[in-house]
């Protein structure tokens, strides 16, 4: 960093430019590890400290690989859906095959997607690393938790941020937050895996709640959450949001092995019909809130239909959600959430 820059930061803002301060191999380890063996660590754990006495910085090292977490793991995970769907081969298993996305709504997409992760994240993923101390998250410490504790803490994290979602995601449907939040995530009726963070800043920091006050609301209670347990929680929680966004229903896709499983069949009927299936990883929540009444009614009517005509009715169906989402969408956006319910399933037309 430049000497007029830190310069400026010592003078009115000390505690920032504290966090940029450098210090050489000997002194990082010293400070961070003075008193841990680190040769009876595992290799993965021995390279985690190389890492921190690496950076020489532990807010910066946390930062950066936050940072860099984030974006391998959303783009590593939406690209090959894009490769997929390229694929003649897989629209046999495309939830709205009918429905396609042009180049321009993937580089706007892309471009949307970026901007609020250079913009709105990586300033917020800075300042991580302090709030995890804050919170008493161990972050450059080593060894890391048992993998049963982290599987515990992870399953947690599941329960909880999908409880969040689908609160905070039914809120983000009432009239002023839809209009001026939530409509652009719904721009995609059809949606792909690139468009699970095609959001809104303000959704995007919202709902990205869910996702990182888990593990802090965890730590109030216990510290013994290590932040490798978070990164392998985002890291799944990613997975799911940009499979769920995906486009495809696959004979072996989760929901078929795990019954409680939202995935994308849930969430794409959320697009396509703009009401019902609020939450994220699991069912219950709109299963035992009745807001999936009209998605089984659909699934229902689906697998009613003989083989010969599926793709017909399926098409038909497909229509009939779009047009009901489309009223839908207009309705809340004249007047508030209570106009959804009052749609008659399967009329498109206010009861
Ligand atoms: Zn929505
Ligand atoms: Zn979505």
């Amino acid at each position: 960093m430049s000497a007029v820059a830190m310069d400026f930061l010592q003078k009115y803002a000390p505690v920032v430019a504290d966090q940029f301060v450098s210090m050489n191999a000997t002194q990082t380890q010293n400070t961070l590890y003075g008193d841990v063996n680190l040769e009876a660590l595992n290799w993965l754990e021995r390279t985690w400290a190389s890492y921190y006495i690496w950076m020489g910085n532990p807010v910066l090292a946390t930062g950066v690989m936050s940072f860099l977490l984030h974006e391998i793991v959303y783009f590593g995970r939406a690209i090959p859906w894009l490769i997929i769907d390229a694929i003649p081969y897989f629209h046999q298993w495309k939830i709205q095959p009918d429905k396609h996305i042009s180049k321009e709504q993937i580089w706007k997409c892309t471009k949307v997607v970026l901007l609020t992760h250079f913009t709105c994240e990586l300033p917020l993923i800075y300042a991580f690393h302090p709030i995890c101390c804050y919170f008493g998250m161990a972050t450059y410490e080593v060894p890391f938790s048992s993998i049963g504790l982290m599987a515990a803490q992870i399953a947690f994290f599941f329960v909880f941020e999908d409880m969040f979602h689908y609160w905070a995601h039914r809120g983000l449907h009432y009239g002023p937050f839809y209009k001026n939040i939530h409509k652009l995530h719904h721009e995609f009726s059809a949606p792909i895996g690139l468009a699970a963070e095609y959001a809104h800043p303000l959704e995007v920091l919202i709902l990205a709640q869910g996702t990182i006050s888990g593990p802090f609301l965890y730590c109030l209670f216990r510290k013994d959450l290590h932040i490798l347990t978070v990164y392998i929680w985002i890291t799944l929680r990613l997975w799911q949001a940009v499979d769920a966004h995906s486009g495809y229903d696959f004979p072996w896709s989760l929901r078929h092995f795990i019954p409680f499983w939202a995935g994308a069949d849930h969430h794409d009927y959320h697009h396509m019909a703009f009401t019902n299936c609020f939450s994220t990883s699991f069912r219950w929540w709109d299963f035992s809130l009745g807001t999936d009444a009209k998605y089984h009614a659909y699934k229902k009517r689906l697998a009613a239909a003989k083989a010969n005509q599926r793709a017909k009715i399926e098409a038909e169906e497909h229509e009939r959600a779009t047009q009901e989402g489309l009223e839908a969408e207009r309705l809340v956006l004249m007047g508030g959430p209570n106009n959804i319910e009052k749609i008659k399933i399967g009329t498109g037309k206010k009861q």
